[in-house]
């Protein structure tokens, strides 16, 4: 399946890499013990660190390089035993020491992969370049005062990973598949909580577009796109205005821009710098960070089952197609909750009311599986009474329905509403009496040859029986009734 755009010069091929930047899970900040919670007053988590006060020293916080390895390892990325911080040199009212703590030359993580799966149902892997851990800069807000900016230094010194992709990406929709596969990564790992509205996830989006065989053209980098489907909008916008410049004669230069939402086009901010323009060098406040291999080691073994291994265990184990897989494991609570229902029931079974009736019931209520009202035991229940022929399938849906709505347990819905199924062949031999006397004109067709007006007839009495008859007991008594 492969995404492609006609020009007037023939066919394009667009060329996509992403840079993540993902926010630590943390309690501290990557240079100091200030706090890096989100939502806290302005300027109350702020060290002197993060001020920049002249003589000040960043410590390195273990906790965040911990995380950052432990990502590495999740992308099945290169573990670099020795990194290096640099200094990246730019001028900003909300970068107060005037250079970002990044790392250019010698990142913590090397390169790795990501797995994509795409709606055909292919998977594609993705490269990632490199992970480095860097300092957020601090918020400016324009929009307090008619005459003043405000500076917000909260987020100054919070310590972000930037994941790099190489420009394997191919279309929108791949670029949308591997953004949602690293936030699933990063949130199995517990390294980023992967909030894109919030801002703890974001991505610059660089795009170029080329015919066929081409080497790669320039490039454009879109920034701090926080949505996913805004990073698929922005490159097929970019890609359409890229083609265009291309075949009026003109070229494309090398520069940031930013979409905009409202228009749905990109609109250049400045020219891209290049890195020599940060004039990058090693900080000389912090020494190398060197990596014992034993305890990257140890990382290893204590990592979590990460998504692909818990999707292919999922397909072993509960004998899942793929695509189930994949929408199951898609978040840690959806699979523990999964995982629950399905031991010791039917998990095909499990699957199709996990991801039909009872997501489309969450749904409705504005819910998910976090605040989900009903637990995997109870929606266990409810399978288990239609196992045990205690309520049929139709009515198990309305059951389901009121779980939802109010809390209560399956068996407490079918009790108080009066939901048992009914077995009792003489209450259907009447229901089945009372229903042909009422339709003798269907009756005779039926008898005239119209066999499919049996299903009608089913129908009718099941209805008689306000949808609680046995379905098996009930086609038995027509079969008996009709010859
Ligand atoms: P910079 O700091 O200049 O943004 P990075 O190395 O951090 O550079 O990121 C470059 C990003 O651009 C990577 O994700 C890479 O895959 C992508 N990229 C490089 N060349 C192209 C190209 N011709 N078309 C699209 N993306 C590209
Ligand atoms: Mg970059």
């Amino acid at each position: 399946m492969t995404y492609t755009l006609e020009g007037n010069t023939g066919t394009w091929e667009v060329v996509i890499g992403l840079e993540v930047h993902a926010q630590v899970i943390s309690q501290s900040k990557l240079f100091s013990g200030a706090s890096a919670t989100y939502g806290g007053e302005p300027n109350t988590q702020v060290s002197f660190v993060d001020a920049a006060f002249p003589g000040m020293l960043p410590v390195i916080n273990r906790e965040c390089v911990r995380q950052a390895v432990r990502t590495g390892l999740g992308l099945n990325a290169h573990i670099n035993l020795v990194s290096r911080f640099d200094r990246k040199n730019y001028f900003y009212a909300d970068l107060p020491a005037g250079y970002q703590i990044s790392q250019y030359a010698h990142p913590i993580v090397g390169s790795g992969t990501i797995e994509i799966e795409l709606a055909d149902g292919t998977s594609k892997p993705i490269g990632v370049t490199r992970l480095h851990l860097e300092q957020d800069a601090g918020k400016s807000l324009h929009d307090q005062s008619p005459t003043k900016s405000f500076i917000d230094l909260n987020r100054c010194g919070v310590a972000l990973m930037e994941i790099v992709s190489e420009p394997d990406l191919r279309s929108p929709e791949e670029a949308g598949a591997y953004l949602r596969k690293m936030r699933t990564i990063l949130r199995y790992l517990g390294t980023c909580d992967g909030n894109m509205e919030e801002g703890s996830m974001r991505a610059d989006v660089n795009v170029s577009v080329r015919h066929h065989g081409e080497p790669f053209r320039t490039r454009c980098e879109i920034k701090n796109v926080n949505s996913v489907r805004y990073v698929m909008l922005a490159i097929e916008a970019e890609a359409k205005r890229q083609i265009t410049v291309w075949e009026d004669g003109g070229a494309v230069q090398q520069e940031t821009r930013l979409f905009d939402v409202a228009r749905g086009i990109t609109r250049s901010m400045r020219s891209k710098e290049d890195a020599h323009d940060y004039r990058y060098f090693p900080d000389p406040d912090l020494l190398p960070l060197v990596l014992e291999e034993d305890w990257v080691a140890a990382l290893r073994t204590q990592l979590p089952e990460l998504p692909d291994a818990k999707k292919s265990r999922f397909m072993h184990q509960f004998g899942l197609p793929v695509y189930d897989a994949g929408v199951l494991v898609a978040e840690q609570a959806t699979a523990d909750f999964y995982e629950t229902l399905a031991t010791g029931r039917d998990p095909k079974q499990a699957a199709n009311w996990m991801m039909g009736d009872f997501f489309a019931a969450l749904n409705r209520t504005g819910r998910d599986i976090g605040n989900s009202p009903v637990s995997a035991a109870n929606l266990g229940e409810l399978l288990d009474l239609m196992a045990d022929s205690t309520i049929n399938g139709r009515i198990a849906k309305e059951v389901l329905e009121e779980m939802v709505e109010t809390g209560e347990t399956a068996s407490a819905v079918v009790a108080r509403k009066g939901l048992r199924q009914v077995t009792d062949t003489g209450a259907i031999d009447a229901a089945v009496e009372q229903v042909l006397a009422g339709n003798p004109d269907k009756l005779a067709e039926f008898r005239g040859g119209r066999d499919k007006l049996f299903g009608f007839f089913v129908g009718q009495v099941m209805k008689a029986m306000a949808g609680k008859g046995n379905p098996a007991l009930v086609n038995e008594a027509l079969k008996r009734r009709l010859g």
